[in-house]
């Protein structure tokens, strides 16, 4: 079978990344997908030492998005946050921000807002599905959806618009971040709902996709 290889990374730095990519070894990667609460250097280099498509979404700790300040977004990535793309046979879709849990914070939204948000791509999601025959096949989240990964605190819940657009859209995977897992004992990062792969990514995960 023919697979695709996809390099993506979440929420922390990891050094082995640097050392691995400026050794040769992701050379089969053939797509970069960022999920947020990186540094946009890190995935700038990711991306130019690699010569590979990079989506991103912005996560909690990330700027808020402004096309004006480069400083708002990772030079020869795109910042896929509520839109969609054909790249080669994949439709990406992404989702970026996590719950509100601070009110001055940047990228949080109340499960109302992040609701609102997920309705605005529905017509992109139509689009595809008339297109396409499907509405996406994968997904990139900073938030973990509701009750999947995610964790009681404040900071941690995950989002319903999460749960929503995958009920509505199917995607095959969903890559998000977000939810660190110290304790072994509950690394639970991958889970398998109605056929749609959801993969936290804390800190990166290397994924063949069919
Ligand atoms: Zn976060």
């Amino acid at each position: 079978m023919w697979f695709v290889k996809i390099l993506a990374v979440s929420d922390q730095i990891v050094d082995r990344i640097y050392s691995l990519v400026s050794s040769g070894h992701f050379q089969d990667v053939e797509l970069v997908l960022g999920c947020g609460d990186l540094p946009y250097t890190y995935l700038e280099y990711i991306v130019t030492v690699l010569n590979k498509p990079l989506y991103y979404v912005p996560g909690n700790h990330d700027p808020m998005y402004n096309p004006n300040d480069i400083r708002s977004k990772a030079e020869g990535g795109s910042n896929l946050d509520l839109r969609t793309v054909r790249h080669k046979n994949y439709l990406i879709g992404g989702f970026g921000g996590s719950i509100r849990y601070r009110p001055d914070g940047t990228n949080q939204y109340t499960q109302k807002e992040a609701s609102r948000r997920a309705l605005q791509m529905l017509p992109n999601l139509i689009g595809n599905t008339i297109r396409h025959g499907r509405a996406l096949d994968i997904l990139i989240a900073h938030s973990p959806p509701f009750g999947i990964h995610d964790d009681t605190d404040p900071a941690h819940q995950g989002l319903r618009a999460l749960n929503w657009l995958i009920h509505t859209a199917k995607p095959r995977y969903v890559f998000h971040g977000h939810t660190h897992f110290y304790r072994s004992n509950i690394a639970q990062n991958e889970t398998i709902l109605d056929g749609t792969r959801i993969i936290n990514v804390y800190p990166y995960k290397i994924v063949d996709i069919p």
